[in-house]
């Protein structure tokens, strides 16, 4: 069995008598007492510094020190030791003071017996170590508040009154007085959180939530309004209901203030402080669904793209650029309400919400203001910066549900007015959506045609009008969709050339008329002379290989050159007079003759024709049609007619219907038509080729 532990006495008693009893009594006692007696305070105090005791039994009144002071002098030269005063009955209110002072327990001399001795030392000692661990985790808990810097707070529900830490108070203001009720901490808390907080509390005390926790913001005395974290646990009696509520408050000031700058940073955008998409699309969606409640609600989105901004930015470099980006924005944000918003979508993008109460007219007015506005230079770095926008303009409407389909209504808008020549702004229309959707789908649909085998050739004979013998074919594309039946190519051929597709298409339609050419003129000997006519696209002019293409394609197929016809509409023969200029002599050169498609409908000047190797102009369609009608036709058809034979031009008139037509343009000297009169353009299998031939 293991020996109890030896429990160490240090004794001070002057009185022999007394000092010989309690050694003998501690000795008889069943606990292993070690006694060191000592009978001044002076030596007692020497003990201590050398030696560890477990106890101390102290008289009080001694040769060099008594009363309280005796006590006093022990526990501050031996703070952890336990105590117990043996003093003498008449010192008996003194003795009661000690254990306010630090002793653990006392007896009176004359009534000591053995048992009472050793149960007062351990008692002592007991009771010292849980005071001592008490302190200790009591100080180890004032270091973690004052680490946290934490104030406390601890309230009396009974009594209604509150316990302010000193941080606490210190918190709010060190030069205020607190009387320790509620009052003095809720009437501090900002209006917009007070309710809230009251809530909170209410909910722990009602017992719905684990604990108190809520963010507020609080007055301090000089005004300043701080956040806080208040932390709280009620204490509850046995019947459940709170009596008492303590806990904490923290200053989250700097936290709130980064959050807020986090949260500010994610919905602005960086260069221009103006809300971001996000935060955009945000505000619109509250619009969307405060104009649902209110039929009176009415907003408008404007979306502004500045016109040119790559060329400032290329040609003048980012700065300036982003120089340019902050002064507009700070001039939309000029054209608007305060309560609008303006926000920069990205790059050149902007934003505008015109928000509530709209008058007709309101959104365009607000866009000619912002016109105005940019229409005035920008200095930058001394030099004046000349730019404007075009905006798309969005009126609210039932059938929006989401705030992107109203932006995106605007865009489609924004590109609408770009279109029509900058600086410009349209208002969006429902149709525009869907005729870009009815694109998007048909572009969709169109990647893949030509591999899925289903463009298709037709060919419509060019007749000699003196003679009436078919001198030649055009080859018109057709589109055999699956789902949609054929498709003509006014349809899907600006389509084409926007995504580039005309390109392997063009090619396709070069090589198959080609193909189907040398087939006729070898296997029918009256068509042995005959030429093909192709379409080429200006988007086709772009690729730099064109010319290498043809040939290409000449040698692959076995045509000769002299029987390709090269149809190219005077647009896109002006649009880059020089360039197209040189193509075309290149071309030329390759033995492939050049006709210029619908003529007359574009805005070439007659004088310029001569720069260019043409063989021959077809006179558009629509001047044929109006011919033996429109008086201004029939002299613009002769004024065509004859410009093209001054510069030995040969002409091809296109959509001949009726006899009349022919009739007049053969009195006009025209060389050669095209047109139902003469055959529709017929796909090609024999039955088309009988049609040509009984038409020659
Ligand atoms: P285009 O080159 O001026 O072709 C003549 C158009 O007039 C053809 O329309 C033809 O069917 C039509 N036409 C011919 N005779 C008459 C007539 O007597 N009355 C009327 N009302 N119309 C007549 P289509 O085939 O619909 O082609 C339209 C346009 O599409 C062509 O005009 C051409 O610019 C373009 N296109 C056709 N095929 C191709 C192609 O393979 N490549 C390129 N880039 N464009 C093509
Ligand atoms: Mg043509
Ligand atoms: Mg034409």
């Amino acid at each position: 069995m293991n020996k109890p532990p030896v429990t160490r006495v240090l004794l001070l008693e002057d009185d022999d008598a007394d000092a010989r009893l309690i050694e003998l009594m501690l000795n008889e006692a069943r606990g292993h007492f070690e006694l060191s007696r000592v009978s001044t305070l002076t030596d007692a105090l020497a003990l201590i510094g050398r030696e560890e005791f477990d106890v101390a039994l102290v008289d009080l009144r001694v040769s060099d020190s008594a009363g309280v002071t005796t006590c006093e002098s022990v526990r501050e030269a031996a703070p952890r030791l336990a105590m117990v005063v043996v003093s003498g009955l008449e010192n008996e209110p003194q003795a009661v003071q000690v254990v306010s002072l630090g002793a653990q327990d006392y007896l009176f001399k004359d009534e000591l017996d053995r048992g009472m001795l050793s149960r007062s030392i351990r008692y002592a000692m007991e009771r010292k170590r849980i005071e001592q661990e008490l302190r200790d985790s009591e100080e180890r808990y004032a270091l973690a508040v004052r680490g946290a810097n934490d104030g406390l707070w601890d309230w009396d529900l009974d009594s209604g009154r509150i316990y302010f830490s000193d941080r606490w108070k210190a918190m709010v203001g060190a030069s205020i007085h607190f009387e320790g009720v509620p009052n003095e901490w809720f009437d501090r808390i900002h209006p917009d959180d007070c309710e809230l907080f009251g809530a909170a509390i209410k909910a722990h005390l009602d017992d719905q939530t684990p604990q108190l926790m809520f963010e507020f913001r609080m007055e301090r005395a000089d005004g300043m309004f701080r956040w806080m974290l208040c932390r709280g646990l009620a204490v509850r009696g046995d019947d459940g209901r709170a009596t008492r509520l303590a806990g904490s408050m923290s200053d989250i000031t700097k936290r709130k203030h980064a959050e807020e700058r986090l949260v500010h940073e994610a919905l602005h955008d960086a260069l221009t402080g103006l809300p971001n998409r996000v935060l955009f699309l945000d505000r619109l969606g509250q619009s969307l669904r405060r104009a649902r409640r209110n039929q009176a609600f009415d907003y408008a989105v404007l979306f502004l793209d500045l016109d040119g901004f790559k060329l400032v930015n290329d040609s003048l470099g980012h700065v300036v650029g982003d120089q340019l980006l902050i002064e507009i924005s700070r001039r939309v944000r000029g054209c608007i309400r305060p309560s609008d918003t303006v926000a920069r979508l990205g790059g050149d993008e902007f934003a505008v919400l015109l928000d509530g109460e709209l008058k007709d007219g309101d959104a365009e007015r607000a866009a000619e203001r912002i016109h105005a506005e940019l229409r005035k230079p920008v200095m930058i770095k001394e030099q004046e910066v000349f730019t404007s926008c075009s905006i798309g303009i969005t009126r609210s409407s039932e059938e929006y549900r989401r705030p992107e389909e109203l932006l995106r209504d605007a865009d489609s808008a924004m590109y609408l007015a770009k279109e029509q020549g900058r600086a410009r702004y349209e208002v969006s229309d429902p149709a525009i959506h869907l005729a870009a959707l009815e694109r998007l789908e048909l572009e969709t649909d169109l990647h893949g045609a030509t591999e899925r085998g289903e463009l298709q050739l037709n060919f419509q004979p060019i007749v000699a009008l003196a003679s009436g013998e078919t001198v030649g074919f055009e080859a018109l594309l057709r589109w055999q969709c699956p789902t949609r039946g054929t498709v003509a190519p006014k349809e899907f051929i600006p389509i084409a050339e926007d995504t580039g597709l005309i390109v392997p298409i063009g090619e396709w339609v070069l090589e198959n008329a080609c193909r189907q050419m040398k087939a006729w003129q070898t296997s029918i000997p009256s068509m042995a002379q005959c030429c093909i006519s192709v379409n080429l696209s200006a988007r086709q002019f772009m690729e730099a290989d064109l010319c290498y293409r043809i040939a290409d394609i000449l040698a692959a197929t076995g045509l000769d050159p002299r029987y390709l016809v090269l149809e190219i509409t005077e647009n896109v023969l002006m649009k880059n007079a020089d360039s197209m200029a040189r193509t075309l002599r290149a071309i030329r050169k390759l033995g492939v003759r050049i006709d210029i498609d619908d003529f007359g409908t574009g805005c070439s000047s007659l004088g310029c024709l001569h720069q260019f190797p043409i063989d021959r102009l077809k006179i558009d369609l629509s001047f044929v049609a109006g011919m033996s009608t429109v008086k201004g036709d029939m002299e613009i058809v002769r004024a065509i007619v004859s410009l093209a034979h001054s510069l030995e031009i040969a002409v091809v008139a296109e959509g001949i219907e009726t006899p009349e037509q022919l009739r007049r343009l053969r009195l006009l000297s025209c060389e050669y038509g095209q047109g139902f009169l003469f055959s529709r353009p017929v796909e090609c299998h024999d039955e088309g080729l009988m049609a040509f031939e009984m038409a020659g």
